[in-house]
């Protein structure tokens, strides 16, 4: 605006000077009219309306820029404030989230304390049974921090991309879950794969170690877990099938958020968690140019996919 003004007075002023110039050049006219002072009156009179008629039509131009330009600088400004807005929207929600798991298993804590500490004949069986109960929850506030670390380093932690064999990422997951598996008496089946993307290799194996966790949370004991690699033109894929309950349909749609936690899951005894997994995995695929995906039918089990892209060669 400010330049649309200044541009604009600067006109004017040109404008002005060149019409006053143009009018004082000398006129031929009869005697008659000279006499009379019509001249006067008529140059006069022309160079008033040639003034007005620029005034007039600078300050409807300068109306236009304020009345557009205002539009426009809003609509804009909106436009580049909106994915503020919501990244910010998503912080304050991540951070309240977060503060509610924490407080969850501190409250806990602090209750079964106070009501320990008001009874003066404490047992030391009952003591006893107080520090397992407070060091459960402690473990539980241990590995909430430890997947609220993971989360935070996704965002910043750069990737060292390289040709990774699907196999090794097969191979690692399956070691660290070994045990767990194991204990539910779950038997994990993974077909060997020749298949090699381009990737990190340890975010890979983080991502696939995710999804068997779950396979393996969500599965009644004694049932099979099921690793399969299929490939198509541009990408390789791991399969991860379970015999579980399956997913909800209403819950579908919001596993891969943090912190959604199915009904079932919240409920059922063995599988504590905090809704974060597969948000890290998800980020994880992202960061690849991949993605993960799901198809589950209630009580017929689920099968998560991992698609990478593979190592062009
Ligand atoms: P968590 O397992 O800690 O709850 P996740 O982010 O890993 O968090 O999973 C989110 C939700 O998705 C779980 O709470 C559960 O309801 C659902 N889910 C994930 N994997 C499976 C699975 N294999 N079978 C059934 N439900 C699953």
């Amino acid at each position: 605006m400010a330049l649309s003004l200044s541009f604009s007075v600067f006109l004017y002023q040109i404008s002005n000077g060149e019409i006053s110039r143009n009018f004082r050049r000398p006129i031929f006219v009869s005697v008659q009219d000279l006499n009379s002072g019509e001249l006067d009156k008529l140059t006069y009179g022309r160079l008033r309306e040639a003034q007005d008629r620029m005034q007039f039509g600078l300050l409807l131009f300068n109306l236009v820029v304020l009345i557009a330009g205002g539009a426009g600088s809003y609509f804009l400004a909106r436009r580049t404030l909106k994915p503020i807005e919501e990244a910010f929207a998503a912080q304050s929600r991540f951070t309240a989230d977060a503060s509610h798991e924490l407080r969850t298993p501190l409250t806990a804590m602090q209750s079964e304390i106070e009501v320990a500490l008001r009874n003066k004949n404490l047992s030391s069986k009952a003591s006893r049974q107080l520090l397992e109960s407070n060091l459960e929850e402690v473990r539980k506030l241990e590995s909430l921090s430890e997947a609220l670390l993971k989360l935070a380093q996704n965002g910043h932690q750069k990737p060292e991309f390289q040709p990774v064999a699907l196999q090794d990422v097969v191979d690692e997951a399956l070691t660290n879950l070994k045990t767990r598996a194991k204990a539910k008496k779950i038997n994990i089946k993974a077909d060997s794969s020749p298949l090699v993307v381009t990737g990190d290799k340890e975010m890979l194996t983080e991502a696939l170690t995710i999804v068997l966790d779950n396979a393996i949370k969500y599965s009644p004991a004694k049932s099979e877990v099921r690793i399969q690699a299929t490939e198509d033109n541009h990408s390789a894929k791991l399969n991860v099938r379970d015999r579980g309950d399956g997913i909800a349909p209403r819950d579908l749609p919001y596993i891969f958020d943090r912190f959604y936690r199915g009904d079932r899951s919240r409920s059922k005894k063995g599988s504590e968690g905090y809704g974060l997994g597969l948000s890290i995995a998800q980020h994880i695929m992202q960061v690849h140019g991949g993605k993960i995906s799901v198809s589950s039918r209630n009580n017929l089990g689920s099968t998560f996919t991992l698609t990478i892209p593979k190592a062009s060669t």
